[in-house]
């Protein structure tokens, strides 16, 4: 079979790794591999590491005005807008997600460069009103140096964007290693950057595996900043590795997100909110709505009502328009649904939906799948699956709501349905997430912050503080005295 070769892009040139060494990547939808990748190691995160640094210093990146940089990112929304069906359409041959999902993901993409991009003129400092009438004190907001952007394979290019637009709006450089599993769109991007005028080494892509490639950008002495989103385990070497050389961090990792369902909820809404929140994207989304919580006098009709929707949502290829549920991107992916189904199975839970691997393709398809539990200690309540598994458990009161909802070590998003505006509010600050969606789920937006609590990781993506979390903080003193300096040994 002819693989499509895909090369990284480092320096402004697309080159091989040093090794000389690929890798092939399978397409979900068949279990076939369709590309090829250059197999990077430490070697070849050094050579992108040390470009951006190079290209961080140099006048052309480093002598660019703010608004100058501003422009670029713009250009780089529109090369973004006019290339989204391809882009589109590598992503889903690349991870499974829907070719309606990817559209609209991609179309929404330039957005996030135009947000960002309005921003980068205005990273403003402050006068700081200090209590010495012979000193003058200012803040400034500077870019850091090297980011190192890492990225699963379930959004790609909208986890890179939210990433490398403020990123780039404060003025840094960046090296981007995406996941082994889908990495075409983001080396696709490459070359958008280069034609949208970015200097060489301002933006370089490396492709290869986490442990090798992955690991040796986190912990090299010239990045300054490790910008991550994935899971807990790989998080917990990051966070290790940036620690040698104290790295900033930002970590966007899973979640065991509720939707609590509350008797006045518009029930229709409901139902088709807790459909998309879980098996949109095969559940493969960080904010999966993996556990509901449903009020009793509520719960058979609503569980009820979301097991038939999903006995008719359509399984197959994620290129073909009426397809409603791809595959799972690997798998492993898929193992890891099937045997939690069991296990939760083994604690005591209840299918009541789904629970099998679908035959398709050859492709790593996997139902979707509803359990119920009376115990929010079964494991389905509390481990991510990052697949179409949801499990439902009843409540009799909004306290009893509350403590089901917070009883994780997770805390990225939470759904709340119910039409009463006091109770919506009152819940919007007590459940612990980063986020809160109140009567509907898996809305994004470049304006908004996106990050969690607890084990979903710290750090905020998205939203105006995005740009500054990519900035360091500086403070200047000036004397204003035209007294000479007097006694050495006191602290002014
Ligand atoms: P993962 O295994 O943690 O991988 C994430 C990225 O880290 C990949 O690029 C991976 O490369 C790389 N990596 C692996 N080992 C590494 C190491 N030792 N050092 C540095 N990098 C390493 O996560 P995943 O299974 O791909 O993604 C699923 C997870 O991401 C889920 O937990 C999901 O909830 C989370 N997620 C969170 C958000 C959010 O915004 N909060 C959004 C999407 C997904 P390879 O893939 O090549 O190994």
């Amino acid at each position: 079979m002819n693989l499509t070769p895909y090369q990284m892009y480092i320096n402004g040139r697309y080159c091989e790794a040093q090794s000389g060494n690929r890798f092939d990547s399978l397409t979900p939808s068949t279990a076939q591999p369709w590309a090829s990748f250059p197999d990077a190691t430490e070697v070849d995160a050094d050579i992108a590491v040390t470009a951006a640094h190079q290209a961080f210093v140099s006048p052309a990146w480093a002598g660019l005005t703010a608004t100058a940089r501003g422009k670029l990112l713009r250009t780089l929304g529109d090369l973004i807008a006019d290339h989204r069906e391809l882009l589109a359409e590598l992503e889903s041959r690349e991870n499974g997600k829907l070719i309606r999902e990817t559209r609209g993901q991609m179309g929404y993409l330039p957005e996030f460069f135009y947000y960002m991009a309005g921003l980068a003129d205005k990273i403003e400092g402050q006068t700081l009103p200090v209590d010495k009438s012979d000193m003058m004190a200012y803040t400034l907001h500077e870019p850091m140096g090297v980011v190192a952007a890492i990225v699963p394979w379930n959004s790609p290019l909208y986890l890179t964007a939210i990433k490398m637009a403020p990123a780039l709006a404060a003025g840094n450089t960046l090296v981007i290693k995406p996941s082994e599993h889908a990495s075409a769109s983001i080396v696709a991007l490459g070359k958008l950057v280069e034609q949208a005028g970015f200097p060489a080494g301002v933006v370089n892509i490396i492709t290869g595996y986490g442990p090798s490639a992955g690991a040796a950008l986190t912990r090299h002495p010239l990045v300054r900043h490790v910008a991550f989103t994935g899971g807990a385990a790989t998080a917990r070497h990051v966070v290790r590795s940036s620690a040698e050389n104290f790295a900033h961090l930002s970590l966007e990792l899973g979640g065991k997100s509720p939707q609590i369902v509350f008797p006045d909820a518009d029930i229709d809404s409901a139902v088709n909110g807790i459909v998309a929140g879980v098996f949109a994207a095969s559940g493969q989304s960080c904010v999966a709505g993996s556990r509901l919580l449903i009020h009793d006098s509520i719960y058979d009709e609503v569980v009820a009502r979301v097991c038939e929707r999903a006995s008719r949502i359509c399984i197959g290829d994620p290129l073909a328009e009426e397809t409603e549920m791809g595959p799972m991107t690997t798998l492993a992916q898929l193992d890891i649904a099937d045997n939690m189904v069991q296990q939760a199975i083994s604690e005591g839970a209840v299918l009541r939906y789904g629970g099998q691997r679908v035959e398709c393709n050859g492709g790593w398809y996997f139902q979707p799948t509803l359990l119920e539990s009376d115990s929010s200690s079964n494991s389905l309540m509390q481990e991510e699956v990052f697949g179409p598994v949801t499990a439902a458990i009843r409540f009799h009161t909004e306290a009893e709501a509350l403590a089901l909802a917070n009883d994780t070590r997770y805390g990225l998003a939470a759904g709340i349905w119910t039409r009463d505006i006091a109770r919506a509010h009152r819940l919007s600050k007590a459940v612990r997430s980063g986020i809160i969606w109140v009567n509907t789920y898996r809305v994004v937006s470049a304006m908004a912050p996106i990050g969690g609590f607890g084990d979903s990781g710290y750090g905020r993506e998205g939203g105006i503080e995005a740009v500054l979390s990519y900035t360091e903080k500086k403070t200047v003193w000036v004397n204003l005295s035209s007294e000479p300096m007097s006694d050495p040994f006191v602290m002014r």
